[in-house]
């Protein structure tokens, strides 16, 4: 998909609107539009990534800077002690609708395992 038809490309770029909770160079996050949790956030490459799949090990550290900056927003948030789970759904079985690489942050209710 080019980054043009690509609805988190084009929050990335600025060009669709989003409410961004962090904008860095590399790294973005803003809330979903559909929350499934009290606090439910995107952590998004701003690069193009297509998923889990695409990844190569030049990419180790961007995947790892997802993850500090979920640890980020978990205290940002205010729920870094009650908990929060971390998700990336990566192909069809997984349920993943948007093809750009992305980290659910979900918190502020109480999870079940096993997950839908
Ligand atoms: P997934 O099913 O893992 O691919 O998740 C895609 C997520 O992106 C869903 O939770 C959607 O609600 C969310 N989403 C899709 N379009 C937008 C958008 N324009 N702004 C914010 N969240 C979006
Ligand atoms: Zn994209």
């Amino acid at each position: 998909m080019s980054a043009e038809s690509c609805t988190f490309c084009r929050i990335a770029s600025g060009e669709a609107p989003a409410i961004i909770v962090r904008q860095g160079e590399r790294i973005i996050a803003f809330r979903d539009a559909h929350p499934v949790a009290p606090v439910h956030i995107l952590i998004v490459p701003v690069r193009h990534l297509a998923s889990i799949n695409e990844v190569i090990a030049s990419d180790v550290e961007l995947l790892g800077e997802m993850l500090v900056l979920a640890r980020d927003v978990a205290a940002r948030e205010g729920v870094d002690q009650t908990g929060y789970r971390i998700v990336v759904n990566t192909g069809r079985e997984a349920g993943q609708t948007v093809h750009h690489l992305h980290m659910h942050f979900l918190a502020g209710r109480q999870m079940s395992w096993p997950p839908g």
